[in-house]
């Protein structure tokens, strides 16, 4: 049985106060000199109370800003000590908890819970070694390769500057100049990017991590989160029914479920890959836009994931929450995964702006191991201890915390020019949206991926439509052949700029007038 949402506020003996805890006499009547006369600026409680209110607002997430959160537990099954020393993952049976937020990705914080759009899948790890956040997705792969890309691309998927709408043209422009979307853009519009609701999907980390033992040995790591029940979606039609009738719908859903006892659950796996095969592997381990095969390397279980607590308060735990990829713990590092170094900086600056320099003050942040022993001082809304009176320099001989000296992350050689590279590695950006359109995807929802894709292209100028289906139909002459019939557009033309390189096919879809034809039905 739930709780009453509105429990009376039962410290102070429900004595109504002032934020500095004074009581309130009056909290109905401003202060004015008599009847009905001037409001008076001696009303402190009136002040205090508007001035907080005028406040209340703190920046959005720029990406995934509308979220639902909840707390649970993970529990170690399988043995895997022989590739990590992460102490959560150090025995069987062993629990940490943790908290997990889930998002859509571009709406705002008021959008609907039902758009077309992957889903943020973060999960926060309590763990005796500090927290680590593992801050995944729905999807395995992402659109892009490189992190400077992320504002543009981010742009694209935001508002037009002008209309203040969402602009199929700047998507499908962004998508067609980038071919390694294709990937992402053929989840994204299979059934899949209209989950059915939070409680089940599969969660992904997406990019390679390195697990390691010492200081020699190193594997690298891919995470998956099966919901247990299977991945459930809504057809297109029913996510826009959801969006009118409900727009907080996965929300509601998994606040329920908790609330109810129904607690979700998804079993936690790994591919692990050799370090030594790494480089000779067919596609590039550090490329987010691709997966490694689980033919190749399959799926090792390590865990489960139960989420069964909600939050007392949606702003204070879920709106607060803060996580970041550079949060590791003893055990695991980062891949040279572009995308992840990008990430590296982006989450944490992102919360240095949003919540301040002490945001992993806020309890639903704040690690359950020491948190803050070391040398950062000060800074707003300081809430701990800030270190008492111990020093605030390093090294100093007054007893401060010292340096682990046993946590030797494998060192990596690196050769090569610092410079702005080209992607040269060998693999294609057409053959696993390829493997997906064909051989994953059944017939039903091969249809739904076309009617969806058709549906949301329709809307940008043709000679994006030409460009994006000569793209779909270099990743399977089927899958771009049917686009072609559903935008009406000439197929010959598609085949003719399908055969060009990617900088003569920009070039030549560059003009509006030549692709101005008007659709025949
Ligand atoms: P497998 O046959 O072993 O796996 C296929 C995977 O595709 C399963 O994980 C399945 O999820 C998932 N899937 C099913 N429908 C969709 C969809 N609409 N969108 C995204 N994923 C879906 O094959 P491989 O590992 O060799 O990979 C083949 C292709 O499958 C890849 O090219 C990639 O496009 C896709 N894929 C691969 C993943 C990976 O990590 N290897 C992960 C997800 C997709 P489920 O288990 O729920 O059925």
């Amino acid at each position: 049985m739930a709780d009453d949402p509105n429990p009376l506020n039962t410290q102070n003996n429900g004595t109504l106060t002032t934020s500095t805890g004074a009581p309130v006499e009056n909290d109905s009547n401003t202060q004015t000199a008599g009847w009905p006369g001037p409001s008076l600026l001696q009303d402190v409680h009136f002040i205090d109370k508007m001035a907080h209110f005028d406040r209340e607002v703190i920046p959005e997430r720029r990406v995934h800003a509308k979220g639902a959160g909840a707390y649970g537990t993970f529990e170690v099954t399988h043995d895997v000590t022989k590739y990590t020393r992460a102490s959560f993952l150090s025995e069987v049976g062993k629990q940490t908890e943790v908290f997990l937020r889930f998002s859509t990705v571009g709406g705002e914080r008021g959008s609907a819970d039902t758009e077309r759009d992957p889903r943020g899948f973060a999960v926060k790890f309590y763990t005796e070694e500090g927290n680590y956040d593992l801050v995944g997705n729905n999807t395995p792969v992402f659109f892009i390769r490189d992190p400077l890309k992320f504002p543009d691309f981010i742009h694209t998927q935001k508002r037009d500057p002008r209309t203040n709408l969402k602009s199929p043209n700047a998507m499908w422009d962004f998508w067609s100049l980038h071919p390694e979307s294709l990937h992402q853009v053929t989840i994204l519009f299979s059934d899949r990017g209209t989950p059915a609701n939070y409680r089940e999907m599969h969660g992904f980390g997406s990019h390679t991590y390195m697990w390691y033992t010492d200081a020699e040995n190193y594997v690298w790591v891919k995470y998956h989160f099966k919901a247990r029940g299977g991945f459930k979606t809504f057809h297109a039609s029913e996510a826009e029914k959801w969006k009118a009738l409900d727009p907080d719908h996965a929300t509601r859903d998994l606040f329920d479920n908790i609330e109810n006892g129904n607690f979700p659950v998804w079993d936690v796996a790994v591919q692990i890959i050799p370090a030594e095969e790494a480089p000779t592997y067919k596609y590039d381990i550090f490329d987010v836009t691709k997966t490694i095969s689980q033919k190749d390397y399959p799926l090792i279980p390590i865990g489960t994931l139960t989420l069964n607590r909600n939050p007392e308060n949606y702003f204070a735990e879920t709106e607060q929450s803060a996580f970041a990829p550079s949060n590791f713990v003893p055990g695991i590092a980062p891949s040279f995964d572009k995308m992840l170094q990008g990430r590296l900086f982006s989450y944490a600056d992102t919360h240095r702006h949003r919540l301040g320099a002490n945001s992993h003050l806020i309890p639903v942040n704040n690690p359950k191991n020491a948190s803050g022993s070391n040398y950062q001082r000060d800074g707003a809304m300081m809430t701990g201890s800030n270190g008492g009176r111990g020093p605030n320099y390093y090294p100093n001989t007054f007893g401060g915390p010292q340096e682990k000296k046993d946590i030797s992350v494998p060192q990596l050689s690196v050769i090569g020019a610092a410079a702005r590279q080209d992607y040269t590695h060998p693999n294609s950006d057409f053959v696993q949206p390829g493997i997906l359109y064909r051989e994953v995807l059944t017939e039903d929802k091969r249809v739904q991926l076309i009617e969806n894709i058709v549906g949301a292209l329709g809307g940008a100028v043709k000679r994006l439509q030409y460009r994006q289906t000569a793209l779909f139909y270099l990743v399977d002459e089927d899958y771009g052949s049917r686009l072609a019939k559903g935008l009406n557009l000439d197929l010959n033309r598609v085949i003719e700029l399908s055969k060009l390189s990617q900088q003569d096919r920009v070039q030549a879809t560059l003009d509006d007038e030549a692709f101005r034809e008007v659709a025949s039905v």
